[in-house]
């Protein structure tokens, strides 16, 4: 069986309340990436917070965080543009990974594309009721093809989020255009609990994203459950030939009362692969799969 890409996704915009692990600052960011890496993680994502946990999109943030990732090991960074925290034009979105290419200390590995727009409002399950009701990740065309050309600009890897079918759909388009080159590695987002805007993380949920998955073309993909219990898939995602991207920042996971760290998520997904068959790909593997290139520093 083909080696499994495992992404450790360490903070997103997680709480402490249902986990106190979740890293905030660059020195917990960077521990828990070499946590994760030495239990098998090939790319480690993660969101700049302040101390209180708040977001914090300052490119200082990724600057201090990428280069005390990349002094302690190879993982594959990939930062986020922001998400909603930096609802901002196509430039104002991408210009803290600009500022991150002036170093080969800084530069990350992949920079993000969510292909498409949605409804994010948080729901309420005590009250029953949305929290928020305003809240839209926008992500339109035009935006899209500028993050594109910036990535193939720099040489990074465009990490591609399919919130649902649309998203997929518009991802096939790309390539046609050229806009996109193979492999597309594509991240299914499943999304349960508290937001509903990506497919349900169940097996039917799965199976809608990759029945869509662009005919003629070489893809690579791997799942996330943003807010639900990713483990209720990893079987079905490991037997059938997908990556893994789990975390903190997407789930408090438990180990019955015991709060599991981002690294021991890490190390009971690589015993499950490795039990199915399927050995964890390292930075270099994982480099091979996904054709990517060498990074081009900004002059
Ligand atoms: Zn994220």
């Amino acid at each position: 069986m083909s080696k499994i890409i495992i992404e450790a996704r360490v903070n997103e915009i997680a709480t402490r309340k249902g986990n106190p692990h979740v890293p905030f600052l660059p020195r917990e960011v960077i521990a828990d990436a070499k946590a994760c890496y030495d239990e098998g993680a090939a790319i480690v994502h993660f969101h700049g917070r302040t101390e209180d946990g708040a977001p914090n999109h300052d490119p200082a943030y990724y600057l201090e965080a990428n280069a005390g990732i990349r002094a302690q090991s190879d993982i594959l960074i990939h930062p986020t543009l922001g998400y909603v925290a930096n609802d901002t034009d196509a430039k104002g979105r991408f210009a803290a990974i600009e500022e991150m290419m002036k170093s080969a200390d800084t530069a990350p590995d992949f920079a993000p594309m969510d292909t498409g727009s949605v409804n994010v409002d948080w729901w309420n399950p005590e009250a029953g009721a949305y929290d928020t009701t305003e809240l839209i990740y926008k992500n339109s065309t035009g935006t899209l093809m500028y993050f594109a050309d910036r990535i193939r600009h720099y040489g990074l890897t465009p990490y591609l989020v399919s919130w649902n079918v649309s998203f997929t759909r518009q991802i096939e388009q790309f390539l046609k255009m050229g806009v996109l080159s193979q492999p597309a590695y594509i991240c299914f987002c499943m999304t349960d609990e508290i937001i509903f805007a990506g497919h349900p993380g169940t097996a039917k949920g799965l199976d809608a994203h990759t029945g869509f998955l662009p005919e003629g073309f070489e893809t690579v993909w791997t799942v996330v459950n943003y807010k639900g219990d990713l483990f209720e898939l990893t079987e079905k995602i490991i037997r059938e030939g997908g990556h893994i991207s789990i975390g903190l920042g997407d789930y408090a996971y438990a180990d019955g009362a015991r709060n599991l760290t981002n690294a021991e998520v890490i190390a009971k997904v690589v015993a499950q692969a490795r039990s199915l068959g399927r050995e964890p790909a390292t930075v270099a593997e994982t480099r091979k799969i996904l054709n990517m290139q060498d990074r081009k520093i900004a002059a």
